[in-house]
């Protein structure tokens, strides 16, 4: 595997950044996933246009234009032959000293990893999954905006390991508030009375881009997508419940809290914008070779 590191290649094992660079130091990064399907970047534009809103909130000045990210990220891409991929692009603040201040840092850092990804076993996508609730909230506007992809996903690792030891592989996150607000790494929707709900973004979830993508495909479809604040009350209400993420696409929930879900299998409505989104991954996307 080839990694990029700042316009040059390298081999995993010689893929290396300074123990002094921020983001290893403080978490102080951003960090994107992509996917490529049958040779086209999907939703490339949408992934560089968050984290240049990323980067604006956090003041980093990205070292690459746009249209460099999209090459850098095509040559990646390229040098490893790669037609499907998940895309890993990592903007650290850069090597600085040991203090916090990201003003001693020179020059932010741009990785680009593209390789394979496995979220989640084929039979959840058949059967659907079994997701609870944790006791770590989403972290607050105020505090740590969850609306910024960073690198300090700490929030989230600690609600998947109180997820992991109830014995399932994702979590409900609420917010403050006792709201749900999204899952580790994926945004949630419920469905009820034909109707999609999914979390506001003022809930504490990311602006997911397959979320975005879901709501869009609805709307073909002529079905409303509706943000909502929702409860566990909703949830266990809900005649279908699943999942959206780069990674993860679309998934299946059946069990919230040990509680079935609608009839206890992945319902007609999720299925139905399974198979739209499967179909648009395939026609749409920046393409890598000519
Ligand atoms: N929420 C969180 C916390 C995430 O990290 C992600 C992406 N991994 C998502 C939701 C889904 O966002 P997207 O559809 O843009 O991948």
């Amino acid at each position: 595997m080839k990694i990029y590191i700042d316009g040059k290649f390298y081999n995993e094992r010689d893929a290396k950044i300074s123990v002094f660079d921020h983001g290893l130091l403080y978490g102080d990064g951003l960090f994107e996933g992509i996917r490529a399907y049958q040779g086209r970047i999907f939703k490339l534009k949408e992934h560089i246009d968050r984290l240049h809103c990323s980067a604006r909130s956090i003041l980093l000045r990205l070292p690459l234009t746009s249209r460099e990210l999209t090459a850098a990220i095509i040559a990646t891409c390229r040098q490893n032959r790669l037609r499907d991929a998940y895309i890993r692009l990592v903007v650290t603040r850069g090597i600085g000293t040991l203090g916090l201040n990201p003003n001693r840092c020179k020059r932010p850092s741009v990785i680009i990893i593209a390789g394979k990804i496995t979220l989640y076993p084929a039979a959840f996508y058949e059967r659907g999954m079994e997701i609870i609730t944790v006791p770590t909230t989403r972290n607050l506007h105020s505090a740590l905006n969850p609306a910024i992809k960073s690198l300090n996903y700490l929030n989230n690792v600690l609600a998947k390991i109180e997820a992991n030891n109830g014995g399932c592989e994702e979590a409900i996150m609420l917010n403050a508030e006792g709201f749900v607000a999204e899952c580790t790494g994926d945004n949630l929707f419920i469905v009820k009375d034909g109707r999609l709900l999914t979390p506001p973004l003022s809930a504490g979830a990311l602006y997911g881009i397959t979320r975005q993508v879901v709501m869009e495909l609805a709307a073909e479809t002529g079905r409303k997508a509706i943000e909502s604040n929702l409860t566990r009350y909703d949830l266990f209400n809900a005649d279908e419940c699943f999942l959206t993420g780069t990674a993860a696409e679309l998934v299946p929930v059946v069990k919230i809290d040990g509680r079935v879900i609608g009839n206890g299998k992945p319902g007609r409505v999720t299925r139905g914008l399974m198979a739209q989104y499967r179909a648009l991954t395939k026609v749409s996307g920046e393409p890598i070779y000519d």
